[in-house]
């Protein structure tokens, strides 16, 4: 820690991130679940937010440095929990070294490949000077020297080493195995964005399902389906005349009546067209888990096989995006079209950075 000329401390400088590509999702977010990571991140002072229900005891005290910065001092925003890890080159041996609370911008600054990704390479420069105190050409300078020793560990396979978490929380709270098989789509708020700016630039399509329940109820059926593409075109929208009735409480949610849904196709009668819609699709959805299991039912109900797609959630990344350890509802609009909208206006929000 070095002082300036007031006597007062300053913030330590600001540097930027040089995660191996190899290493692209080797983070702690990535081996803990999600409860665990909301609790990490109240910990190390990155939300005042305390999880209702606290899954871990800590042991040590709490860190001195809690919703503030570490690097530019910025308080009274939501900030992000930082991993900072060390590399040992000779022994590949990537080791966790710390979880910091920092801010949004000294976040993008880190990891200047993704700004430059999103185009905000600018303003993560801007950034990176203005916190350091250089000028924009010794910030270019430090940026072309980071950016060959990436390029040198860019082909290094390291081991993790997260031994600095075990300090805090209990090693069967971290599940190393889920790196070899990724279930759910896990990463930091910058990879929430990376995710939304590739998907947009993919031929996926958004999906969403109106239906007679939830899946409390076995025989839970879709009434209504809509699907866009990413430019937000109409690719596909029925509602259908379900095989059972649709129940009162299913009602008050979508507001779609037995009678509005009587001379509508059924779904045995569309599926052929759902099918040609969704089929070998990457599909987005606000609760994919929801969406994909009614579909999977309406189906089966009708004595038909499923379609196989590759199924992606855009609530689950919105939660890893906004640091929200809760359930986020996508607006109130709940008709399959609107909703679908809502889910393409949320994943542009996202691939720009927008809180
Ligand atoms: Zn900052």
């Amino acid at each position: 820690m070095t002082t300036n000329k007031g006597g007062t401390q300053q913030s330590p400088r600001l540097t930027i991130e040089l995660v191996p590509l190899r290493s692209w999702q080797r983070n702690v977010r990535a081996v803990v679940a999600q409860d665990t990571w909301d609790a990490l991140r109240w910990y190390f002072g990155a939300t005042e937010e305390r999880p209702r229900y606290l899954n871990i005891a800590f042991p040590l005290p709490l860190p001195t440095l809690r919703f503030k910065c570490k690097y530019c001092g910025v308080e009274g925003q939501t900030l992000h929990l930082h991993e900072e890890w060390r590399y040992d080159d000779n022994n590949k041996v990537q080791q966790l070294v710390g979880l910091r609370p920092i801010c949004s911008m000294c976040h993008l600054a880190k990891h200047m490949g993704c700004a430059n990704e999103i185009g905000r390479t600018d303003e993560a420069l801007a950034h990176l000077a203005k916190v350091n105190d250089w000028t924009s050409r010794e910030a270019m300078a430090y940026i072309k020297r980071a950016f060959a020793v990436w390029h040198a560990r860019a082909t290094i396979e390291y081991t993790l080493d997260l031994s600095y978490l075990e300090r805090y929380i209990p090693s069967t709270k971290i599940h190393l195995d889920w790196l070899d098989k990724p279930r759910t789509w896990v990463g930091t708020r910058l990879d929430a964005i990376l995710w939304a700016k590739r998907l947009l630039d993919s031929d996926t399509i958004i999906v969403d399902t109106e239906t007679t329940g939830l899946l409390d109820k076995a025989d839970v059926e879709v009434i209504e389906l809509a699907a866009i593409n990413t430019k937000g075109k109409l690719i596909y929208h029925s509602l259908y005349k379900p095989i059972h009735k649709i129940p009162s409480m299913a009602m008050k949610i979508h507001g779609i009546t037995n009678r509005e849904v009587k001379s509508c196709p059924t779904f045995f009668e569309q599926a052929g067209s759902v099918t040609a819609a969704l089929q070998g699709k990457i599909i987005v959805t606000y609760n994919a888990k929801f969406d994909r299991e009614v579909l999977a039912r309406t189906f089966k109900l009708n004595g038909l096989a499923g379609i196989s797609a590759r199924w992606e959630c855009a609530m689950h990344t919105f939660r890893v995006f906004s640091g929200s350890g809760k359930y986020l509802p996508l607006g109130r609009k709940h008709r399959a079209v609107e909703d679908c909208k809502a889910t393409l206006r949320l994943i542009r929000r996202m691939a720009k950075g927008i809180p």
